[in-house]
């Protein structure tokens, strides 16, 4: 099975893909190498898109311990030479991708530096990759984690002023993934790769619901790039729980497809939906109320069950009795909206509300949008259902992999998950399940029995 995905890997680098303008384009990344060893050959592959001038390595303490040596050894044996920027998290956690950091990568990248290497995953990935982007620097990455789909993807994470957000970036030139490493990476972060990728049925339907309902451009081969692999992966959970390396290998060339996916659609959307802003939201909340932070893919996984369960729910709604004027009778003209907007986000409405209004409907436009949902809503199903998982069946694969599968594991309580499921739509204008389930006005009632009903609470 992973002959196919590196056959799939390796024929998307040498394809040519259409930007919706019909501009032709070619993945940033040229190579993808994984392999027992693979550090080993950081300088031989770093020759191949810089000249041997400086490297800058970025890492944390523990990703510089886990594969900073032998990628420092192999870099000065090609020629390079070597600064370096160790990123640091709070009380010991592990850094955050924000506007610190950021600066930090940024402010080591002088004139000398020929390329940027980033030794890590998560947020000293994105920063290395940011930085790297705003400098005009190649930029290749030495992944010590599967823990997120980031390495390929033209986007980066990062956090400011307490709001997260994405923004657009290159992805690395190449990608070394040492299964050694890889398969030494802690227990969690293996788990919340795993946790990322299980988000592929809900993010997806998502991407087809937005376009089925908002017109946004939706295209057929990114969606199927990761298919196959997904179920390849979800296939493993169990030698994935335990760090089998074909099954490490495995969940490493499924992100990476995962993060071509993006990257040939020019958009998070193959790879991210409802199940994604939900996580987004706790990330905001989490710095705000200072609870603990928890891993991305954590979270997504979660974000899974439920938006799976509320899918699934909708679903089974008999709509023959809905009538759009009714559901709209109360429905908010722009001045209210904006001060219901605020009020819901307190601190954060400066941030959210643009990417609410660019949402909101006049009432005109919203009654003929949800009339045309309620007339075509066996069509949108037929079309959804057969991208969609059950939620018990989800569920048992992050058992198996022995992911997180209940909020208390998060330190999330019923109020903080209640709020992300029915306010998380506003902090960004793509249009999700919860979008529907808000315009239907569902939304409220079934995020109770979503919570109830997704086992999130746990027992
Ligand atoms: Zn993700």
């Amino acid at each position: 099975m992973s002959a196919g995905h590196m056959t799939l890997i390796k024929g998307l680098i040498d394809s040519s893909f259409q930007d919706p303008q019909g501009k032709s384009f070619q993945l940033d990344t040229r190579e993808v190498l994984i392999d027992h060893g693979a550090l080993s050959a950081a300088g031989e592959v770093a020759l191949r898109y810089a000249r041997p001038g400086l490297a800058l390595l970025v890492a944390d303490e523990n990703t510089f311990e886990a594969a900073g040596d032998p990628v420092a050894e192999s870099l000065d044996k090609a020629g390079f030479g070597m600064s370096g920027v160790m990123l640091e998290g709070e009380d010991g956690d592990p850094p955050l991708a924000d506007e610190a950091n950021l600066r930090a990568v940024q402010e080591n990248i002088n004139d000398e530096v020929t390329l940027v290497v980033a030794i890590g995953s998560g947020s000293v990935n994105d920063m290395a990759k940011l930085a790297s982007f705003h400098a005009k620097k190649p930029f290749i990455t030495v992944a010590t984690a599967p823990s997120m789909n980031g390495f390929t993807s033209r986007i980066a994470a990062i956090i400011r002023g307490n709001i997260k957000r994405t923004e657009v970036c290159h992805a690395a030139k190449a990608v070394i993934g040492d299964l050694n490493v890889l398969c030494a990476a802690p227990k969690n972060l293996v788990r919340a790769g795993f946790g990322d990728l299980m988000s592929k049925p809900v993010s997806s339907a998502c991407w087809k619901l937005a376009h089925l309902i908002k017109g946004e451009p939706f295209s057929q081969r990114p969606y199927e790039i990761t298919s196959g692999a997904f179920n390849d992966v979800r296939a493993r959970a169990l030698e994935i729980g335990d760090r089998d390396p074909h099954a490490i290998r495995c969940l490493f060339e499924a992100i990476i497809l995962s993060g071509f996916s993006m990257s040939i659609a020019g958009s998070s959307a193959p790879a991210s939906g409802g199940e994604h802003l939900i996580s987004h939201y706790w990330d905001m909340t989490a710095l705000r109320d200072k609870r603990r932070k928890n891993l991305h893919g954590e979270q997504v996984g979660i974000g899974t069950l439920l938006t799976a369960t509320l899918y699934q729910k909708l679903a089974d709604l008999d709509v023959d009795q809905f009538d759009a004027a009714s559901i709209l009778a109360d429905y908010p003209d722009i001045d209210q909206f904006e001060s219901d907007i605020r009020k819901a986000h307190g601190d954060f409405a400066d941030f959210v509300w643009p990417q609410a209004k660019a949402k909101y409907l006049p009432r005109e436009q919203k009654l003929k949008e949800v009339e045309g949902v309620l007339r075509d809503w066996k069509k949108i199903w037929g079309q959804l259902a057969p991208m969609l998982e059950k939620p018990a069946r989800l569920r048992g694969d992050l058992e198996g992999v022995g992911a997180v599968i209940s909020i208390d594991e998060l330190g999330i309580d019923r109020q903080e998950a209640y709020r992300a499921l029915t306010r998380s739509k506003d902090i960004r204008s793509r249009y999700t399940v919860l979008d529907l389930a808000a315009d239907l006005g569902l939304l409220e009632q079934l995020a109770d029995e979503t919570l109830l009903d997704s086992g999130v609470l746990g027992v």
